[in-house]
């Protein structure tokens, strides 16, 4: 445990090198601010690239970096009038689930309603802002959501990975009865397959080569899609009478394979959303086939106020997150768990590390 002074946090200091260190606490809440003792933390694909190869999209890791954007935890001091991110007033002992980015709230796109294309932001986890993966953080009381009892601690890392899924399938514009395509059947797949089914798509296909991720798929009312051996896009075409899903979201790595399978899934006039994130910074595809379709591209850029959501659908069971712990860890073995889940290990998921466990 912190002793005041300082605390274990599991640091990246190059790729694929986590190690746990001792680093200053953090200060006490100033104005608008909690402080959190972190709970648990979801290991996602965006920390695998960092990991992997030290750098996300443009962003390179320039310095040790504590890891960890997925996260929630029990607030251990408060300062005086802090509201959560919904209108809660927060105090010591309740749990929260926590947003990791954090907008300036003054520009245009902040004021008009965007605070995930903020240009003046900051995101916990992502170079320089240090994440998570640690015993104590202090972050702003806005960005904060509270989690009622019956989420528990495994849950609440993915309620941001929902929270990411219903910014996605919000850009979906989906309508009831349609068809859609969801390429890659990772955590964030399987939560757009779930909100895709409430927001009315019928069939939901979703495609991966891992099996027991398309058995979680099929347990959700996913048409599971293997794409290991079998072409995925000629078993839409069949199953679509030739015709093609209204939308397809690419949640997987976003490399030329997977938008070409997006593109190719697409009926004309149809909408790609595009949610993973690619290793070489590129988006691949064939000009005159997206443009003689007539195909609308919207890029998921994080989220929205899709928290309280998030958190409500959870409650109510109306979306499963439970079942898509696969793996817990403390902080002591974090790097196992990153080294794992960049891995595939058979069965795995979602790995969830508690840190003060
Ligand atoms: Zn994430
Ligand atoms: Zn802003």
């Amino acid at each position: 445990m912190s002793t005041g002074q300082t605390m274990q946090a599991a640091q990246l200091l190059g790729p694929k090198d986590i190690r746990l260190v001792n680093v200053p606490a953090p200060a006490p809440p100033g104005h608008g601010e909690v402080q959190i003792s972190v709970d648990s933390v979801g290991i996602c694909g965006s920390d695998l690239h960092m990991f992997q190869t030290g750098r996300i999209g443009d962003t390179v890791v320039e310095s040790p970096l504590i890891l960890g954007h997925e996260f929630g935890g029990t607030i251990s001091a408060v300062s005086e009038g802090a509201i959560d991110g919904d209108g809660t007033e927060l105090s010591v002992g309740m749990r929260v689930a926590i947003d990791p980015a954090i907008p300036c709230g003054r520009c245009e796109l902040c004021r008009t309603g965007h605070p995930n294309l903020c240009p003046n932001h900051t995101f916990m986890g992502v170079w320089p802002t240090p994440g998570a993966l640690c015993e104590k953080i202090t972050v702003p009381a806005d960005g904060c959501f509270f989690v009622p009892d019956q989420i528990s601690h495994d849950e609440v890392p993915l309620l941001e990975t929902l929270g990411v899924a219903i910014h996605a399938v919000d850009l979906a514009h989906i309508h009831v009865g349609q068809s859609v395509a969801v390429i890659g059947a990772g955590a964030i797949g399987l939560c757009i397959a779930q909100v895709a089914m409430l927001a009315g798509a019928t069939p939901v296909f979703i495609t991966d080569r891992l099996t027991w991720r398309l058995e979680l798929a099929e347990q959700f009312d996913a048409v599971p899609l293997n794409i290991d051996g079998t072409d995925a896009v000629q078993q839409v075409n069949q199953a679509t009478g030739g015709r093609g899903v209204d939308v397809t979201i690419e949640a997987a790595w976003s490399d030329e394979s997977s938008i070409t399978q997006a593109v190719d899934m697409l009926r004309p006039g149809g909408r790609l959303v595009v949610v993973g994130i690619a290793d070489d910074d590129a988006l691949h595809f064939q000009h005159s086939k997206v443009r003689r379709k007539g195909i609308t591209i919207a890029m998921c850029r994080r989220m929205k106020h899709t928290y309280p959501r998030a958190i409500s659908l959870t409650q109510s069971g109306k979306v499963d997150l439970k079942t898509m712990v696969s793996h817990r860890f403390n902080l002591k073995h974090t790097a196992d768990a990153f080294t794992r889940a960049a891995q595939y290990q058979p069965g795995c998921i979602k790995a969830v590390v508690h840190p003060n466990s």
